[in-house]
């Protein structure tokens, strides 16, 4: 048995990236941003090969994130070495890599083409990319029904979503870390959703501390706090993500959320996982849980 909230009280708290839009299935299309860009240097077909390298090693990375079942961890571990040396500046400031910055990546697949790619160029590539995308994503199963739903109920929602990750390179071939340049680019791809009939009140992004970091989810509620001018209750606020250990688990265990969701595409019914936990393959169905 879930317990019902308010819609009185709701605030809604959303990830972004294949929760609200599809990004990961844009990727690849996206990539075509990136041999766009590169095939006036290259030629297009070093430019196609460096792509394809690119969408392998972002597949790589986001089956182990989506914990799948079909994990090659042999390369997962060798792809995780390459960005760790990559960004032992960022390691060396911050204690963690960035996994998701598709710069390293692009990098990463062009020197397994035996390319060294000039930093313009991969800045260039992964803005191509990232404007693509943007352009390209549609709100997942439900999310315009619910936000509708939202708007008639006028409850407040926020954007709590990772970083890009955008690093740029340094004189020794690598990567740095600046928060503020990496969240100005975010912000800017979280106006995009305007278009798409999204709505929010402010976004919280993941620079530097990010998900599953408490302090991520710290950040998000003290921002919704300052927006709302009150202390929050935690049990009224609903969260939703794609991932259980990313976007739900911090937030339902350790800060008490009243309801988390996780979002699975394609999952044909909404499934009560346990105590204030449901799944489902349409978020709109969490209208159920609201009274
Ligand atoms: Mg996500």
């Amino acid at each position: 048995m879930i317990d019902k909230l308010n819609w009185s009280e709701a605030i809604f708290f959303f990830d972004v990236d294949d929760t609200l839009i599809d990004t990961t299935s844009n990727s690849i299309i996206a990539s075509e941003g990136i041999t766009n860009v590169l095939k006036q240097e290259y030629g297009e077909k070093k430019s196609i090969l460096i792509k394809d390298r690119f969408n392998q090693l972002f597949q790589t990375l986001m089956q182990e994130h989506m914990a799948t079942g079909k994990n090659n961890m042999k390369q997962y571990d060798l792809i995780i070495q390459r960005i760790n040396k990559l960004q032992e500046p960022v390691v060396k400031k911050f204690g963690a890599i960035k996994k998701w910055s598709r710069e390293v990546i692009l990098k990463i697949a062009a020197e397994n083409c035996d390319i060294s790619l000039k930093p313009e160029l991969i800045y260039s590539a992964i803005d191509a990319y990232w404007n693509s995308i943007s352009e390209k994503s549609v709100p997942m199963e439900g999310v315009l029904n619910l936000f509708q739903e939202i708007k008639i109920h006028n409850r407040p929602v926020y954007l709590i979503t990772s970083s890009d990750a955008r690093l740029q390179l340094n004189n020794q071939g690598l990567f740095e870390y600046d928060p503020k340049h990496s969240e100005k680019f975010k912000k800017k791809r979280m106006e995009t959703l305007k278009v798409k009939g999204l709505f929010f009140n402010k976004v919280s992004i993941g620079d530097p501390e990010d998900k599953p970091h408490l302090d991520f989810f710290k950040k998000g509620i003290e921002i919704a706090e300052i927006d709302l001018g009150y202390k929050i209750n935690t049990k009224n606020i609903i969260m939703f993500g794609d991932s259980y250990s990313g976007d739900l688990q911090t937030p339902r265990e350790k800060l008490g959320f009243g309801l988390v969701v996780l979002f699975k595409k394609g999952q044909e019914q909404s499934i009560e996982e346990s105590q204030r936990y449901i799944s489902t393959g349409n978020v709109s169905s969490v209208k159920e849980y609201l009274i």
